[in-house]
């Protein structure tokens, strides 16, 4: 007789084995074949890339693996979730597909260059060892057994013959856990052999015994043949879609987008940011001086700092941080006010003639009447490069390492950043992850407010929008308030 666990572990098997993709891990050889729409294409390699690009800068931030994990679960929680077999409410092919077709637009994507190349196999390798980390042994059981990962099990006379040997890797496991090795072949672990070129990492490590050309891996090591599996595999793929892709040039349809999503590496990937209608949320010319003392990423304090020591900013400067404060919540009315009290020198005329103009566009007054959404941090580090004069773009690309330095003491000393939290952001910034340094700084200088190393805006996320920052610090300072607030009246009550 079964029992009740027993049945229901047999209705699961029974409902995996009808789905189009029956296991959570996947190692990607078969590409979707079913037509997509533009908008799919774009949407499930923008979500994967959301989750890739944070992966991206843990390794920026040289977390440990736990902590890489936790962030990356997050992410793929608000982006790209994955129900496991046993969540038998949830569409687990609808998810498994968007999965697999993100996967397939992002080669496209990032095939194009080694270094893309190298980067996202490092990010998808990381990505499929949180999964896999974070599936039941049932289901790695059945994901191994599903595929032909060109081992061998290591049968009893193989075992008895090189008892000594593959005991002594025994140990190694043993020794931490103070756990008695085996001491007869019966309690020997499980091994696989495969050709030691398989395994290298292994090798390196000692944790492998190496015969005749063959590795001897332990049951508990088996993971990293599949990993070096599902890296080889994919190095392969991508440089096979390399060469294919020029046949995709004439498609201009899809050319800008994925020209657009290789970008994702370097700021990550911004969440759409729109000015809240309504909410409370609207800010007056007034207000600004302020917030940007408090609450300001560097790209538009600096802009700030810009217009008020020259009473003028150069166009691309206008229309950056004219778009932020718009975003921010700033009225037209409000916007006119700020700008027209800005540029002090100039005559009414002069300022109606040449500027007005262009403010009433960028709220959608004029001419096309689009509504401009504020520049993200990726189109602010790739666009509209600034010359000398210009004061747009961000600091954090575009300023010397030494003007980057003095720059961020005068903006940020005030609020905690000292010259011992330098070098760390020079070196980030060094190595290109410049969003990954501002959301350093952000962290800095919202540690009063009680935002840890390691937390960035929220659940360890990166900066990727000046709008977000902005938006997050006044959401801390917010909720302080409150705090205070409520600590004060419950004071009030006990003593009446
Ligand atoms: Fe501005 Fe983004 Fe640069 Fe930060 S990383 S300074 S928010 S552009």
């Amino acid at each position: 007789m079964f029992s009740s666990r027993q049945k229901a572990e047999v209705h699961i098997e029974k409902q995996a084995s009808w789905l189009k993709y029956p296991h959570k891990l996947n190692l990607y050889d078969q590409p979707p074949l079913e037509d997509i729409t533009v908008e799919e294409f774009e949407s499930c390699a923008i979500d994967r890339l959301r989750v890739l690009a944070e992966i991206e800068s843990s390794f920026a931030r040289n977390r440990p693996f736990d902590e890489l994990k936790t962030i990356t679960l997050a992410q793929c929680e608000k982006y790209l979730p994955m129900a496991s077999n046993t969540a038998i409410t949830v569409d687990r092919d609808a998810q498994r597909w968007k999965d697999v077709v993100g996967h397939f637009v992002l080669r496209l994507a990032f095939c194009r260059s080694e270094e893309l190349r190298r980067r996202f196999v490092k990010a998808e390798l990381t990505l499929f060892r949180v999964r896999y980390d974070n599936c039941s042994p049932s289901e790695i059981k059945d994901f191994l057994e599903s595929r032909d990962f060109g081992w061998t099990q290591v049968d009893g006379a193989e075992k008895t013959k090189y008892f000594t040997q593959l005991r002594a890797l025994s140990i190694q496991k043993a020794a931490p856990q103070q756990k008695a090795p085996p001491t007869d072949v019966e309690h020997l672990e499980e091994f696989h052999k495969v050709r030691w070129t398989r395994v290298p990492d292994l090798v390196e490590r000692r944790k492998v015994f190496l015969q005749g050309g063959w590795a001897y891996v332990p049951a508990r090591e088996q993971a990293s043949i599949v990993f070096q599996e599902f890296q080889s595999r994919l190095e392969n793929s991508l440089e096979m879609t390399a060469k294919a892709l020029p046949r995709l040039d004439e498609d201009t349809r899809l050319i800008p987008i994925l020209e657009n999503l290789s970008q994702g590496f370097l700021a990550g990937v911004p969440s759409e940011w729109s000015a809240p209608e309504g909410s409370g949320e609207e800010i007056r010319a007034d207000m600004i001086d302020e917030l940007s003392r408090k609450h300001f990423p560097m790209c538009m304090r600096n802009l700030h700092d810009n217009l008020r020591r020259d009473h003028h900013l150069k166009h691309f400067g206008r229309l950056q941080y004219g778009l932020f404060l718009k975003t921010l919540g700033l009225s037209i009315e409000e916007a006119l006010l700020f700008w027209r009290r800005s540029f002090s020198g100039y005559t009414d005329d002069q300022f109606n003639k040449n500027y007005k103009y262009n403010i009433r566009h960028s709220y959608g007054l004029e001419g096309r009447r689009a509504n401009y959404p504020g520049k993200s941090c990726q189109q602010i580090l790739t666009s509209d490069q600034p010359g000398s004069n210009d004061s747009h773009g961000c600091p954090y690309r575009h300023f010397s390492p030494d003007n980057l330095q003095t720059a961020l003491l005068s903006m940020y000393a005030s609020q905690g950043l000292t010259t011992a939290d330098l070098p760390e952001i020079i070196t980030t910034v060094k190595a290109g992850h410049y969003h990954v340094a501002c959301t350093r700084v952000f962290e800095i200088t919202h540690a009063m407010q009680g935002v840890k190393k390691g937390e960035g805006i929220g659940g360890g996320e990166s900066v990727t929008h000046p709008n977000q920052y902005t938006t997050t610090s006044r959401q801390i300072e917010r909720a302080l308030v409150e705090s205070v607030k409520m600590e004060v009246d419950g004071d009030v009550h006990m003593e009446t």
